[in-house]
């Protein structure tokens, strides 16, 4: 059966599984949605045996369903290989009662590499199968790890160009030296004055201008995202939540249909409804926990009922999630809305004129798979701290969030039941917050002095990635206003 796939904004058009990849966003800025989410069509006990890629077929072909096998397998082998530094691609590591999902295995140390080493391939299939012969432009916003990620990933793909905007002073110091060290004749990165979500708000509105859509395309261009908006992104993402839970089967930690809860830190509600698509593909979940750092909108919303960006912007430890508009948010919305499209739109005028909106009772009382947390920064470095001292395991700081929102949950809902924790950055990435987090006597040295203390910390060698940037030449250096980002790709381009 084919799976079309609508617009959260749209109740009449539909479009296919490559038709969604290659526009990114709809037409009317909404985000493309399945039409239904498919079911598995292997058992527990078959997935149980599968290696990662095999899963990943098993999940995706479910998915994108007008790709033939032949496509997708090709993808997934060309995504899923070397670059990873470990052959299972998400191992799962006991972290005292607690199993981390370590999504941070690929070429950038964090999970968006899950997702990111996949879309190019699906997207220039998808550019093929739809007979596109204009030049693909991926624009990004990046909240540190993002950008980084897709510039990897499509850096020298033929018939590509990226262009990365990230905040300034919003991402840590090596996730600013991984991007603007980056090489690649297609790629191109901007350093904009102003939050992460200036720049994601600026791509967006991008991506609506039809003005500049009809220039692009007289000459030979066209935009697509690399986003959590798009299903590219997400689909890939369901894979490791149905591998984990057939890999906690396989090593008998759990038993067959045995209900699990899955903890993620939060910031754009991609992982997290990754989670959720997953629970309603068959895997047996129970709680949704999603986990904020002190930009706690997703938990003020799950506890009232109402999204309200209105509130000072924080700047913490845990970049990546720092986000006051979480898009990916706008697919559960539509969702619990009956996929009602036009209850969907009042709600995102709401959030655009007044940065509010209020969902229904009904609404919320469909949200009762998930539960909401938050830590504080002071939380998040004793997470760390703790962890360490009475496991020897060193996490990132995004994890820690979630440790202490799992943490937590535990203890206030006396939920028995056996826990899975996303584990999105490897420490590395956060050095400087990780080391001071353990102790405060690091706090006078500089980043690459504290790798070095950090690998006899932790006993996990340096990853590749941090290697490559100790010695790499500074490629970008391009800044701009946050009000000049159509400027800059019009320059970028040439046009
Ligand atoms: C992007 C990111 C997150 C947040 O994931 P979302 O899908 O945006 O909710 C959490 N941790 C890390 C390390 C990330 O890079």
């Amino acid at each position: 059966m084919n799976l079309l796939y609508k617009s959260t904004r749209d109740a009449e058009h539909t479009v296919t599984a490559s038709e969604a990849i290659l526009k990114g966003l709809a037409p009317d800025g909404g985000l493309f949605v399945p039409v239904s989410v498919p079911k598995l069509d292997v058992t527990m006990e078959e997935l149980k045996d599968m290696s990662y890629q095999e899963t990943a077929y098993a999940v995706m072909k479910q998915f994108l369903t007008d790709f033939t096998e032949e496509e997708l397998k090709h993808c997934i082998a060309c995504a899923y290989d070397s670059k990873f530094d470990t052959e299972v691609i998400a191992p799962l590591v006991k972290v005292g009662d607690t199993y981390h999902l370590e999504l941070f295995h690929g070429a950038t140390i964090a999970f968006k590499d899950m997702a990111l080493s996949i879309l190019p391939h699906l997207l220039t299939t998808s550019a093929k199968k739809n007979q596109v012969t204009r030049e693909i432009v991926i624009l990004t916003a990046t909240s540190g790890d993002t950008g980084k990620a897709a510039l990897a990933g499509f850096a020298d793909v033929p018939g590509t160009r990226i262009i990365v905007f990230y905040p300034k002073n919003g991402v840590s110091r090596v996730q600013e030296l991984q991007m603007v060290t980056q090489k690649g004749d297609n790629t191109a990165v901007v350093a904009i004055h102003g939050n992460f979500d200036n720049a994601q708000n600026g791509v967006k509105a991008l991506f609506e201008d039809k003005e500049l859509e009809r220039e692009l395309a007289e000459k030979g261009f066209q935009f697509s995202s690399a986003n959590s908006i798009n299903i590219g992104r997400l689909v890939p993402q369901v894979v490791y939540y149905v591998y984990a839970y057939a890999k906690l089967l396989q090593n008998e930690e759990i038993a067959s249909g045995e209900e699990i809860n899955v903890t993620v830190p939060t910031g754009n509600f991609g992982n997290i409804l990754a989670a959720y698509y997953a629970k309603q593909m068959g895997v047996p979940i129970a709680k949704l926990i999603c986990a904020s750092n002190e930009n706690k909108v997703l938990f003020d919303f799950f506890q009232t009922g109402t999204y309200d960006r209105n509130r000072e912007f924080v700047l913490t430890s845990s970049p990546s999630m720092d986000i006051l508009i979480s898009s990916n948010l706008e697919r559960l919305i539509y969702t619990i809305a009956g996929a009602d499209a036009e209850k969907d739109q009042e709600l995102m005028d709401g959030l655009r004129t007044e940065g509010r909106y209020e969902i229904t009772p009904e609404m919320k009382a469909q949200l009762s798979d998930f539960a909401g947390g938050f830590a504080t920064e002071e939380e998040t470095r004793a997470a760390i701290r703790d962890t360490y001292r009475s496991t020897g395991y060193v996490m990132d700081t995004h994890t820690a969030v979630a440790a202490h929102v799992c943490r937590k949950y535990r203890e206030d809902s006396g939920d028995g039941r056996k826990h899975l924790l996303a584990s999105t950055a490897s420490p590395y990435k956060f050095v400087k917050s990780v080391m001071t987090a353990i102790d405060e006597k690091y706090g006078g040295m500089e980043e690459f002095a504290l790798i070095e203390e950090l690998e006899k910390v932790s006993g996990t060698p340096v990853p590749k990635a941090i290697e490559e940037i100790r010695s790499a030449q500074i490629l970008h250096t391009r800044e701009c206003g946050a009000d000049k980002m159509k400027e800059t790709v019009k320059e970028l381009l040439g046009i």
